[in-house]
């Protein structure tokens, strides 16, 4: 039973860096260019294991209290960690200088306080704007009328490097469909970077799932999300 999910565990790598490829290719864009962050929520140390031995090298985690002991649990093997959940307020100081990037900073509020807990710390931490592009009521992110003006203040943040934006589009079961959306991203990131701040970056676009980050990719997408077409369907 074990040794059958390792199989699939390590096929599924194989499958998504494979497709990652391709879907470079068919965009014209450089090999490499877009980076693989395997979603890693319910999965267990042994799996993410598994996954980091069949090629795997960046972990994107939800939750704080779970990242904590797979981080402990890893500290001897070159990966990176990056943040991909909503962040409360309050566990912000707990991650400073654990993760490389946070994905999900989705408020202003969100973004001074990480300000202040790295400066505590004497560290920068890079983070991408959580950008809500379907607008959708229940979702978390910066409202895309408010993301400009938003990014103009973090700008003048001194410990939060601001490296791209990261989107979780409205859900679909045709991926076709969420192209308009990464679209509207990518023009997004292009409207900030021609602001020229000294301080934001607009190198990185967090978009694509499992079930579109093909798409995402021809859209422009650097790094994709991807955890059920690794581990499987999460039971939990
Ligand atoms: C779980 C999760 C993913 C991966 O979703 P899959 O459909 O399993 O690939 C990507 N991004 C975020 C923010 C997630 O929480």
């Amino acid at each position: 039973m074990e040794l059958l999910i390792s199989e699939a565990i390590a096929k599924g790598v194989q499958s998504v860096l494979t497709k990652i490829r391709s879907a470079e290719e068919k965009a014209g864009r450089p090999a490499g260019t877009v980076r693989l962050v395997a979603a890693t929520k319910t999965v267990t140390v042994e799996h993410i294991a598994e996954a980091v031995r069949a090629g795997l090298s960046i972990l994107g985690e939800n939750r704080v209290q779970e990242a904590l002991p797979k981080i402990a649990a890893f500290t001897q093997t070159p990966v990176h960690w990056h943040f991909i959940g909503h962040l409360q307020r309050k566990k912000v100081r707990s991650v400073i200088g654990l993760f490389d990037l946070i994905h999900s900073v989705d408020s202003l509020d969100l973004a001074q306080e990480i300000d202040r807990r790295a400066g505590e710390a004497g560290r920068q931490q890079n983070v991408l704007l959580e950008v809500n592009i379907g607008r959708e009521p229940t979702k978390a992110g910066f409202h895309p009328d408010d993301v400009v003006r938003s990014v103009l203040m973090m700008a003048q943040l001194s410990h939060v490097c601001v490296k791209g934006l990261m989107t979780i589009p409205p859900q679909t079961a045709d991926p076709d469909s969420a192209r308009p959306y990464f679209r509207q991203l990518h023009d997004l990131a292009r409207q900030i970077a021609a602001l020229d701040l000294p301080t934001v970056k607009m190198d990185e676009l967090s978009m694509g799932m499992s079930n579109d980050y093909e798409v995402a990719i021809e859209e422009g997408a650097t790094l994709v999300r991807v955890g059920t077409a690794i581990f499987g369907a999460r039971h939990v």
